[in-house]
């Protein structure tokens, strides 16, 4: 499906850390981006786009709209024939994972993809969804084919009381992909990514990612890494992927978007030489401490036996083959996000 760039392209979720550096590519190539934001009056949110927008072709509009309000983001699609649905909670604190996380993520889907039903417009959705909704624990690597897991591969081990973050996402795609198999107008495209790392386009970014970042320096980490192996990709990387996702036309079916294949440990060991000041990882913990202790972190037992010290793999050929990208290495976006965290008093 070929879609016009002298169209507007919808993007939900404008804010967000993901969605920062596809609004930024979208602008330099000089598209019109429909930014659909929770607030748009809130300056702190919206500045860096309005930064990007002056210094591209391109122009931003913005809309306000809310995932969990019916219709919300029909004004926002009026005349566009993309729509890139970014935006879903990914918070690792809340109080009610049926609320907080499951609501917007699929019912916010559903709004979303029942206005391209509505709009005759729209030729192609791209939806963000993410590798927690190819897994749900990396012990389900032993159930895959091959001992990698793959765009086959879904999540059928998240509830919404094990793993709800990964709940919500698995949920929303099947959501998505029901309602596209349910009509035959636009065609949706899904974006997997695995754990995004590298700077915002806003410092002041929401993202958990960059919880995840910040607890390498912090001091949270000071007497070890949890073994959590997992996928990370370039926030740069990611964009580019949504780009092709939405402009190839050959682009079809789900991508796993990850660079590398890659433990906290070893994420931590990119900040190492730049970052001695830091109270950085610089061991592993034994699994056996995780599992005494997780109550207190935060984490259930069931979630640290069945995520330390398995292995985690994933197969992002997909993508290298059909949208023709190269993932780069992981250790320039770390540092960049490191530093961004110090610049912006976070660290
Ligand atoms: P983020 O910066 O927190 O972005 C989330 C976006 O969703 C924000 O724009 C937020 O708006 C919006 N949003 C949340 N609840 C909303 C609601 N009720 N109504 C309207 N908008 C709402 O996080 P991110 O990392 O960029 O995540 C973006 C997407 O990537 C999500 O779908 C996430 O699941 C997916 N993803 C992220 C990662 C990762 O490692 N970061 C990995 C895989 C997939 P506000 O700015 O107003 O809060």
């Amino acid at each position: 499906m070929q879609v016009d760039k002298n169209k507007p392209v919808l993007v939900t979720g404008a804010t967000g850390y993901v969605a920062g550096w596809l609004v930024k590519q979208l602008l330099e190539e000089g598209i019109t981006v429909h930014a659909a934001v929770r607030n748009p009056d809130k300056k702190e949110k919206v500045a860096h786009l309005d930064e990007l927008a002056a210094k591209s072709k391109g122009t931003i509009k913005y809309f306000k709209a809310d995932l969990l309000t019916e219709g919300a983001y029909k004004e926002a699609m009026t005349g566009c024939e993309l729509v890139y649905h970014t935006a879903s909670p990914f918070i690792l604190k809340y109080d009610d994972p049926q609320k907080d996380l499951v609501d917007p993520a699929v019912k916010g889907t559903q709004n979303v993809l029942e206005s391209a039903n509505q709009v005759a417009s729209v030729k192609r959705v791209v939806v963000t969804s993410s590798c927690a909704s190819i897994y749900g624990d990396n012990i389900d690597l032993q159930e895959t084919k091959n001992g990698v897991f793959t765009e086959e591969d879904w999540n059928t081990t998240s509830s919404l009381t094990h793993q709800s973050y990964s709940y919500s996402k698995v949920m929303a795609e099947k959501a998505a992909w029901e309602m596209a198999n349910a009509q035959d107008r636009w065609d949706l495209v899904v974006v997997n990514p695995s754990l995004v790392i590298g700077p915002g386009t806003n410092p002041n970014a929401t993202s958990a990612s960059f919880d995840i970042a910040r607890q390498m320096g912090d001091g949270t980490m000071k007497m070890g890494a949890p073994g959590f192996n997992i996928g990370a990709v370039d926030v740069r990387d990611v964009a580019e992927i949504h780009y092709q996702a939405g402009y190839n036309p050959n682009a079809q079916g789900r991508y796993i978007t990850s660079a590398e294949n890659t433990n906290f440990l070893e994420l931590a060991s990119h900040l190492k030489e730049a970052f001695s000041d830091y109270p950085l990882p610089s061991r592993k913990l034994p699994k056996w401490l995780i599992w005494l202790t997780a109550p207190a972190a935060g984490m259930t037992r069931k979630s640290v036996s069945n995520n330390i010290d398995h292995p985690w793999k994933a197969d992002h050929s997909k993508a290298k083959r059909e949208l023709g990208v190269n993932f780069r290495p992981l250790a320039p976006g770390m540092r960049e996000m490191f530093q961004q965290l110090i610049d912006s008093g976070q660290l």
